[in-house]
């Protein structure tokens, strides 16, 4: 990995990645080191603490000794049960400079072999990095499926997994090649920040494309690209004014990770040994009073699938390790934010240290969490200032609103009635009171784990406009999932692999191309042009980004709200009627604070 650092006044390349490998090809060849993670660290953050992992054939047996660098101290180096592992743990003071550690390995008194460890400049106002917010809107795409950059990655040997578009479940070839040429695109469409789903190594035998069944934590799956690939995304997606968020795994890795095949210790994986226990899938055992032991043990410590391992992350040198690797990434990529899969999943204390130390270092960072449930109250627990009754508060500042996103089929073609249609989302948003900070939820109509809500929604145009009105107006965060704005359909229950279907013009020789236009119907063409108009619309709202909500009890069919900020205002009318309605905005004087239309 190549990275530009300003290093004493002047600009130098640095060879990160390269200097660890040259160190084991010199230095630490005799070690036989297969791993030492993180690969680089920097000097300058708030946390001085680094841990790193060395594995490497019987390294466990070796003392380690650093040879004298100012500002560093090697505080300690731990052991496991596993000889092949060695855990040293580094204080890295003020007084450090960027330049290369080297760590000398001894067999009683005689040195062994060493390594050469770099520590990097950050870069310059990283700490000060702004998150997204409300005044954003995310565009969440699956790299294997958006636009295939560059064929020749399309199959790596050795990765396992087949590549072929013609079998929904397969790799199609998508990359970050292909994410970086229609950055345009993306930008042009008034996205502010893009979600892609993980694209860290899934050396996976099947299904693979997903992503999120990691084997690696420091490598991007070479069939999406480089490291460095990434990190030239990332760039070149500021220079688009479009912030990057990483989907982030700590709950789970895939059953064909490294450390399977030599676990770092005992307890790192649950359920290691012995028959396959899924989770149950119930995350209320977490904050249920009444829930017995056995089933939030299962829930927490359950694998979330026979290809995807439990991480225990009450072990602290596996908790340290995952908060790093966040880290980490924030860093060498320059991220504008995280997306942390399956929240509850994990074990909550792990999931306070992880935030808190995420947001110590980055205070204007943002987080956003999945918690696949559909009530308030199990979304609102977890969010960071959460008044809960047993006192927990995870940190997390932003959760995805799944109460509004799985109801809104029902909300958009259900008859109405006192808590139907409109009226139950009257009564989803009214329970904002459950909501630390309701304006930080992250809304959306559908993503890559349900069906695409065209096809829900009867594939009706209007009823689409509906919905992804609400999500760039009701309040938070909105998110769109690629392909929404060409009206990509789906079967109408959930089928992971043809609701991920490839985003047309992405391949060569696509019939149609989506982000020139070509070969689309001209409802697709103008749906993409409506969207287009409504986000960078909302860019310039200060109502709809920054204001307050007020909204009134839906009836006859149509739902009113106001968003407001200082002397803007915007009034958003929902009619579900199939005809035009005539509004008597009497009722709607607070709103409209004697404004008339
Ligand atoms: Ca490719």
């Amino acid at each position: 990995m190549v990275f530009v650092y300003s290093w004493g006044g002047t600009l130098r390349r640095v060879l990160a990645l390269g200097f660890v490998l040259l160190g084991l090809a010199a230095q630490a060849a005799t070690l036989g080191v297969q791993h030492v993670e993180p690969p680089h660290w920097w000097v300058g953050m708030v946390d001085t603490r680094l841990q790193i992992m060395v594995h490497a054939p019987g390294v466990g047996a070796l003392d380690v000794r650093l040879q004298p660098y100012a500002g560093v101290r090697l505080a300690g180096v731990q052991r496991t049960r596993n000889a092949n592992f060695l855990f040293l743990d580094l204080e890295l003071g003020p007084a450090a400079q960027p330049g290369q550690l080297r760590l000398d390995f001894l067999r009683g008194a005689q040195a062994v072999g060493s390594l050469d460890y770099p520590l990097l400049l950050r870069r310059a106002g990283s700490a000060q990095r702004r998150g997204f917010d409300a005044s954003d809107a995310v565009y969440l795409l699956m790299p294997d499926r958006f636009a295939n950059g560059d064929a020749s990655n399309d199959v790596v040997p050795g990765l396992g997994d087949v590549t072929d578009r013609a079998i929904p479940g397969a790799r199609h070839g998508g990359d970050l090649a292909g994410m970086r040429q229609h950055l345009d695109y993306i930008a042009s469409m008034g996205f502010t920040m893009v979600w892609p789903t993980p694209l860290l190594e899934n050396r996976q035998p099947r299904h693979s494309y997903h992503g999120y069944a990691l084997t690696d934590f420091y490598r991007i799956d070479p069939r999406f690209g480089s490291n460095q690939d990434y990190v030239d995304f990332v760039a070149d997606a500021r220079q688009h004014g479009v912030g990057v968020l990483q989907d982030v795994v700590v709950n789970h890795i895939g059953t064909g990770h490294w450390w399977m095949q030599d676990l770092p210790d005992d307890g790192w994986i649950h359920h290691a040994q012995g028959p396959y226990v899924e989770t149950n899938n119930r995350h209320t055992t977490v904050m249920d009073p009444h829930a017995a032991p056995e089933d939030r043990e299962r829930f927490l410590q359950g694998w979330f699938d026979t290809s995807m391992p439990d991480l225990n992350q009450r072990h602290p040198l596996l908790a340290r390790y995952l908060i790093q690797n966040s880290i980490w990434w924030i860093e060498a990529a320059d991220l504008s934010g995280i997306r942390e899969d399956t929240f509850s999943y994990a074990d909550p204390q792990f999931l306070q240290q992880w935030t808190r130390a995420v947001l110590r270092e980055y205070p204007h960072f943002n987080i956003v969490g999945e918690e696949m449930q559909d009530k308030p109250h199990q979304i609102a627990y977890w969010q960071k200032g959460a008044r809960n009754r047993d006192g927990y508060d995870s940190g997390l500042p932003s959760l995805m609103d799944f109460a509004v996103a799985d109801a809104l089929a029902p909300i958009l073609t259900e008859p109405e009635g006192w808590d139907k249609g409109l009226g139950r989302l009257y009564d989803i948003v009214s329970s904002d009171y459950l909501y630390a900070d309701p304006m930080h939820l992250m809304l959306f109509a559908d993503n890559h784990d349900r069906a695409r809500i065209f096809s829900v929604l009867g594939e009706d145009v209007q009823r689409l406009q509906s919905a992804l009105i609400l999500v760039a107006t009701l309040r938070g965060i909105p998110q769109v999932f690629y392909g929404t704005e060409i009206l990509q359909t789906s079967p109408s229950v959930r089928d992971d692999g043809r609701l991920r279907a490839d985003f047309p013009g992405g391949w060569a020789g696509d019939r149609a191309n989506a982000f020139t236009g070509s070969g689309l119907s001209a409802a697709q063409r103008g749906m993409q042009d409506w969207l287009r108009h409504l986000l960078q619309w909302r860019k310039t709202s200060a109502a709809v980004t920054r204001g307050t909500l007020l909204h009134y009890v839906p009836q006859d069919g149509t739902y009113v709200y106001f968003r407001s900020h200082a002397n803007d205002t915007v009034m958003v009318v929902i009619n579900k009627r199939d005809q035009a309605s005539t509004l008597d905005l009497s009722r709607f004087q607070t709103g409209l604070q004697g404004r008339t239309l």
